[in-house]
């Protein structure tokens, strides 16, 4: 189990490295496999051994090796944060197909968290990320093909019918879709429509509803708190709140589900 834990963290962190630079330049339109990495404010590419994730950042005490420029201290963070979410889902739903198709969704939840608070949009390419996602867990499921296929502890992810992911991938999604003309494009974001779409295909309908309730109720009272506490009007940017929604729904979502039923 230690070791599962230290592999899916080490695993996370490098994969949190890569997710820096499509934070960066994704929004950019930058390429983001073949320009080498590189420091922002002097150009200089960086050496592969100070590319370690996490370590590197604190052996350079979060600065530019040549010029000494300030790194950001989200690029450690992201790298942590994805590291920690892959020991997590690794401890609850062991290390098996569905469980590697949520560390993968984890990953691009992330870059739109990001992505979305900072410029109020979610990248089309990364909703059809996560669509693929959803494809692949919707053959998988239908397949069956999970038997053989777990290291360590089964799945706590149950696998659903193909219906119950096609509902997934229409019933909230529809939903906002209608609130989307009722609002003339107001209310809700078109990037936010297609990732509850692919996310949903993704989750089932079940858990897909949860991950919106979850979404919107974490909106609702980090953006009061926010607006309390910085007494100005901010633009609500739901893609982090869904995102994070998504997440739990993604891992514990079953059981959510059935605790809540069992208590009618
Ligand atoms: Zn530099």
């Amino acid at each position: 189990m230690i070791i599962t834990l230290a592999i899916s963290l080490a695993f996370g962190t490098l994969i949190g490295s890569f997710l820096n630079v499509c934070i960066y330049r994704i929004p950019k339109h930058e390429n983001i496999t073949t320009t080498r990495s590189h420091c922002m404010s002097c150009g200089n590419v960086i050496k592969w051994y100070d590319l370690v994730p996490i370590l590197s950042y604190i052996l350079l005490r979060g600065k530019c090796r040549f010029c000494k420029a300030k790194l950001s201290i989200q690029y450690p963070i992201i790298e942590l944060l994805n590291g920690l979410l892959y020991c997590l889902i690794a401890a609850v739903a062991g290390i098996n197909v569905q469980s590697v198709l949520i560390m993968a969704l984890s990953s691009v939840l992330i870059v739109i968290a990001v992505i979305d608070w900072r410029t109020y949009e979610i990248p089309f390419g990364l909703n059809v990320f996560i669509l693929v996602l959803g494809i692949l867990r919707t053959i998988f499921d239908a397949l069956n093909i999970y038997e053989g296929l777990v290291i360590g502890e089964v799945s706590a992810v149950s696998s659903l019918t193909v219906s119950d992911h096609i509902i997934g991938g229409l019933c909230v999604s529809g939903f906002l879709l209608i609130l989307f003309f009722a609002t003339k494009g107001r209310g809700i974001g078109g990037g936010d429509i297609k990732l509850m779409a692919a996310a949903g295909l993704f989750l089932g309908w079940k858990n897909c509803i949860l991950a919106f309730v979850l979404g919107c109720t974490f909106g609702s009272v980090i953006h009061l708190i926010r607006m309390r506490v910085s007494k100005q009007d901010h633009v609500l940017a739901f893609g982090p709140y869904l995102a994070a929604g998504i997440f739990i729904a993604s891992l514990w979502g079953d059981r959510i589900v059935n605790a809540y039923l069992s208590t009618f």
